[in-house]
């Protein structure tokens, strides 16, 4: 068997289309713009290359992009802050502090600290809490990227054997929630989990969010099983950086039904699911009904 490969990237452009569209509707129905502050301080080379993308990807959807860049000393004063500026400020539907903050910031403070109601990243407590209970959140883009191409893949998710890889509160733990809020028998697997490979090979959904380099190999994939890689794993060979996911695609996707790539899996649709979550703010702010099938 070879596995149908499920492209994020394409997906992730047609999320983005769907956003855009949404809202041009906005702006000519409502008079409505939804703006996303992107909040980063320091100079970490990769934050800003996805603050910079970010920024981008907004823009093109026809959204406003706040950007504020902060210095690397800023204190934790200066910061909430700012937070409440951007709480208070109506033409600020979504909020994202990119993580990691440099070590003298307190992230479970600053990211507590936002309105959940503008937490497009869904870090908060309190969105934490309402996915956990089944009920309307801000949810991690992330999983949320991942549950759309299942869903679409798949059509209904229901009674199938869920594995995921990972429990860490960005990925693992509300991908969990979400597929059981679809109906899947889920299994959180991590470090001490015994005999994975056996925990791994009942997956019908297999969902890798490790950070190690193709640690799951093909032969703990189910025959026909969906795999969904998480990874992002940069590795020096032949004098090359490459990227590479958490599974070995080659051996992965002799055996699966459909698997996701890295690079053009996961990664596109994170960005695509920060702009859908942006948009879902707006009109709940404005107590319009949610663009279709791009919440959870
Ligand atoms: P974390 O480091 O926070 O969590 C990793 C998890 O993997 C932990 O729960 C850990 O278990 C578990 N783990 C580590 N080693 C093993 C092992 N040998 N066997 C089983 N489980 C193990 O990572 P993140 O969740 O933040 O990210 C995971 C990966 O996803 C990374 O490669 C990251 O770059 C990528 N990522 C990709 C994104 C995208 O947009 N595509 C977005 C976010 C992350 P324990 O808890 O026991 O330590």
């Amino acid at each position: 068997m070879t596995a149908k490969v499920i492209d994020g990237k394409a997906f992730a452009a047609e999320v983005r289309a769907q956003v855009a569209r949404h809202v041009t509707r906005l702006k000519q129905e409502n008079g409505l713009t939804p703006g996303l502050a992107v909040v980063l301080v320091g100079e970490d080379p990769a934050s800003e290359v996805y603050v910079r993308n970010k920024g981008k990807q907004t823009v093109e959807c026809g959204m406003t992009s706040f950007e504020h860049k902060l210095e690397a000393d800023t204190s934790e004063g200066d910061l909430l802050d700012l937070i409440a500026r951007l709480n208070a400020d109506s033409a600020v539907h979504g909020i994202l502090v990119q993580l990691p903050l440099p070590g003298h910031l307190n992230s479970d403070l600053v990211i507590n600290s936002i309105d959940p109601a503008k937490d497009v990243d869904g870090f908060h407590i309190s969105n934490v809490g309402l996915l956990g209970t089944g009920q309307k959140s801000m949810v991690p883009c992330t999983p949320l990227g991942c549950l759309m191409m299942l869903r679409d893949h798949h059509g209904s998710l229901s009674g199938l054997n869920a594995v995921v890889v990972g429990r860490s509160n960005i990925v693992g733990k509300p991908m969990a929630q979400l597929l059981l809020g679809d109906s899947c028998t889920v299994t959180i697997a991590h470090s001490r989990t015994k005999d994975l490979a056996e925990v791994c090979r009942r997956a019908d959904i297999l969902v890798a969010a490790v950070g190690r380099a193709e640690m799951i190999p093909g032969d703990w994939v189910k025959p026909g099983a969906t795999v969904i890689d998480v990874g992002i794993n940069r590795v020096e060979r032949d004098g090359k950086t490459r990227l590479l996911g958490d599974v070995a695609y080659d051996g992965a996707a002799a055996v699966a039904g459909a698997i996701t790539p890295v690079p053009g899996g996961v990664g596109p649709m994170t960005i695509a699911c920060l702009l859908a979550n942006t948009l879902t703010a707006c009109c709940r702010a404005n107590g319009l009904p949610e663009p279709e099938g791009l919440t959870a």
